[in-house]
């Protein structure tokens, strides 16, 4: 089993689309086995995206996803981390396949509905920062 950190950035919040998308997360058969709704701080958004700092849109992203609060999660199943990456599509909200979060629910290719953990060193690092009492072994 496998549990990765799921993030409905504030579009989604926004937008009245939460439930939808945790809907898709549960009908696929994964299990939410955490949720923090939160308005997130610069200093814990720099950390969760520290990867992009220097990049074109990292003051962008930041400002973005400390606008309105998000829900965090996480979720559990086989294969969990690849699992939600599909389920949550491409980056570009465009170029996301239909039947994706992102290719039914968006437009944009920044404020983009959700994140999810690419690696298992990226869920590890993020469910420790956001759940930092959790233990999901
Ligand atoms: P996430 O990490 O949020 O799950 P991702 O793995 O699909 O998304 P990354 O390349 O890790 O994409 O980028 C992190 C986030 O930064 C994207 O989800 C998006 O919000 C923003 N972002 C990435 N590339 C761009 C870009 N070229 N222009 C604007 N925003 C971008």
């Amino acid at each position: 089993m496998e549990t990765t950190l799921i993030i409905l950035k504030p579009d989604a919040v926004q937008r009245g689309l939460c439930g939808d998308i945790l809907h898709r997360f549960e009908r696929k058969g994964l299990t939410i086995v955490a949720m923090n709704m939160m308005l997130i701080s610069k200093e814990q958004a720099e950390k969760h995206y520290e990867e992009h700092k220097g990049k074109p849109f990292f003051d962008g992203l930041i400002r973005f996803v400390t606008s309105s609060p998000v829900i965090v999660l996480a979720v559990r199943g086989q294969n969990a981390i690849m699992v939600c990456r599909k389920l949550i599509g491409a980056t570009n909200s465009q170029m996301a396949e239909p039947g994706t979060i992102r290719g039914d629910l968006g437009m944009s290719g920044s404020n983009n509905l959700v994140h999810g953990s690419d690696s298992p060193e990226s869920a590890e690092r993020e469910l420790n920062l956001w759940f930092p009492d959790g233990n999901f072994d």
